[in-house]
């Protein structure tokens, strides 16, 4: 993926493409991914970097979503199940099984959590990774040693999958330029073209050298999460708010805080809310909370009170409890959730609204794409592309991403180490620079390595040598350096 090459295969702005995609997220890159696996010429436009909004900041999981399985919500965890079957299957290395361990700390709570996790396996079908059973206390306690000892009957024990987010979006952006797509970061959509009342293509801005694109097409899509009302009003300027923002947080510690290879899933904390305690890149993953009322950021910045409370009730259910001081990384994301089309006076928090995704499409043919998980981005791609296609007068094609295998990159020479305390290594810097499109440090060390996620304080050791190593790879002097040194310090 050669970021030049893709800015060239623009060419000049007559040429008329089947399907636009803004947003270079879980949902625009499914998007492009389907429309270009089809056949139909596709371009994908991102502001920023790939995953740099929401979806680099997930749990982490591609699950069938227990919590859901408690609203009655039978549909989505099926659907969510067999799409997490099919990522096993087609990003295999990329998306992993993951046991998890829901703890009993009251006598019936193993069969209650059981009966309701084998409903799991059996919506789970032939794409069931392993079968619910329930081990007893020294059996927990063996998996995860530092979960608390005291009043421990026991526990459930299932299966669901976990991935990284980044490295995943990256694997669809590879993907779908490897069926023809053209595929951009750091381009951003500041306009909409119409025609006789139809949206015919966008205009749009490169970050860097601030070239101006005007791309045409047959049908543009809308995938921008947080940030799809402000699309929608550059094609209706009145257009009612149709997402709502819900930031979660996570906290990153070291692994002796679980102790073992096995997830924590606490179902309800004693405000009702989910709890994961989930071993990833050998730390401990603490999440996450759900705080309304937030502005929309691509950047959003986590609360005091968020991080408080993952590490009070973390330390409710754990032996060595975490204090502040052991936090090696926390990270923000917003939830994009599809607003319900009129809120009735104190109803509906953002914890019970639906995870599902909405698609619609305008009077002047824009097609929005909103909502849903990471683990259902790929349904979410088909039905889009399906629309698209109806709305854009395209050819009918059948979607097949259902099957298609995504393209994981080899593992290079062994390299210097970034830092002891990070699990990256110097060449993964020159791959990302020459073949992944990074551009800046954040794009290095936040998404095509996952550092700033794992240690900020390893993070900040390292970034000067990795910006001069950038700097030597892009042809940038100096003052390239200092200026990436000093947006990564405000950005981390
Ligand atoms: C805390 C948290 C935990 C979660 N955990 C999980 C999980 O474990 N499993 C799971 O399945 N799901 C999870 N989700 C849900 C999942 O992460 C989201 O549903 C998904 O990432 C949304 O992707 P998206 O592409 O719609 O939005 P985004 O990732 O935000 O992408 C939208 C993109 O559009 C770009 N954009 C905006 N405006 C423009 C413009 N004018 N021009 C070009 N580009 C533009 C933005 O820069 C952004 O990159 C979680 C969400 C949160 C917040």
């Amino acid at each position: 993926m050669d970021r030049n090459t893709q800015l060239d295969r623009l060419g000049d702005s007559g040429e008329v493409w089947d399907v636009i995609v803004i947003g270079g997220g879980a949902t625009g890159l499914a998007t492009a991914l389907d429309a270009a696996s089809r056949g139909y010429r596709t371009v994908l436009l991102e502001q920023a970097d790939f995953a740099e909004g929401t979806s680099s900041k997930s749990t982490k999981l591609i699950h069938g979503g227990v919590r859901y399985l408690r609203n009655g919500e039978i549909g989505l965890v099926r659907e969510s199940l067999r799409e997490r079957g099919r990522l096993l299957k087609n990003a295999s290395g990329l998306v992993e099984p993951l046991p998890f361990v829901v703890p009993a700390y009251r006598w019936y709570e193993r069969m209650f959590y059981g009966t309701g996790l084998t409903i799991y396996d059996g919506l789970a079908g032939d794409l069931g990774i392993g079968r619910t059973r329930h081990p007893g206390a020294a059996e927990t306690k063996r998996r995860v040693p530092n979960l608390r000892r005291k009043g421990l009957h026991g526990g459930t024990l299932y299966w669901d999958a976990q991935f990284d987010d980044a490295a995943l979006a990256l694997a669809m952006a590879r993907t779908a330029v490897a069926q023809g797509a053209v595929v951009l970061n750091h381009v951003r959509v500041t306009g909409l073209i119409k025609e006789q009342g139809r949206v015919a293509g966008v205009e749009a801005k490169t970050r860097f050298k601030g070239r101006e694109l005007v791309l045409r097409s047959r049908v543009v899509v809308n995938a921008t999460g947080v940030f799809t009302d402000e699309i929608r009003r550059l094609d209706e300027p009145e257009a009612e708010e149709s997402v709502r923002p819900s930031q979660g947080i996570h906290l990153v510690l070291d692994k002796r805080f679980l102790g073992g290879g096995t997830a924590v899933m606490i179902p309800k904390t004693e405000d009702g809310r989910v709890l994961f305690l989930i071993p990833w890149k050998d730390r401990l993953l603490l999440g996450t909370t759900d705080t309304e009322g937030v502005e929309n950021s691509l950047h959003p910045r986590p609360l005091a009170e968020e991080i408080d409370y993952l590490i009070r009730h973390a330390a409710l259910y754990l032996d060595e409890k975490p204090s502040h001081d052991d936090i090696r990384a926390v990270f923000a994301g917003l939830r994009p959730l599809a607003k319900p089309p009129r809120r009735k006076p104190g109803a509906a928090s953002t914890a019970s609204l639906s995870r599902s995704h909405v698609l619609y499409s305008s009077e002047s043919g824009l097609v929005t794409m909103t909502g849903g998980k990471w683990t259902t981005c790929r349904q979410m791609g088909e039905e889009a592309v399906d629309r698209a296609a109806q709305v854009g007068g395209l050819p009918a094609r059948p979607s097949l991403t259902a099957d298609l295998t995504l393209l994981v990159p080899e593992e290079g020479e062994e390299s210097e180490a970034l830092d002891p305390n990070l699990p990256y290594q110097m060449h993964q810097i020159d791959r990302a620079v020459r073949e992944e499109m990074a551009m800046t440090l954040d794009d290095v060390l936040s998404r095509r390595t996952r550092s700033s996620f794992l240690d900020e304080a390893a993070t900040r050791r390292c970034s000067p040598k990795v910006a001069a190593r950038m700097a030597a790879l892009l042809g940038r002097d100096e003052r390239w350096i200092r200026e990436e040194l000093a947006a990564f310090a405000i950005d981390c």
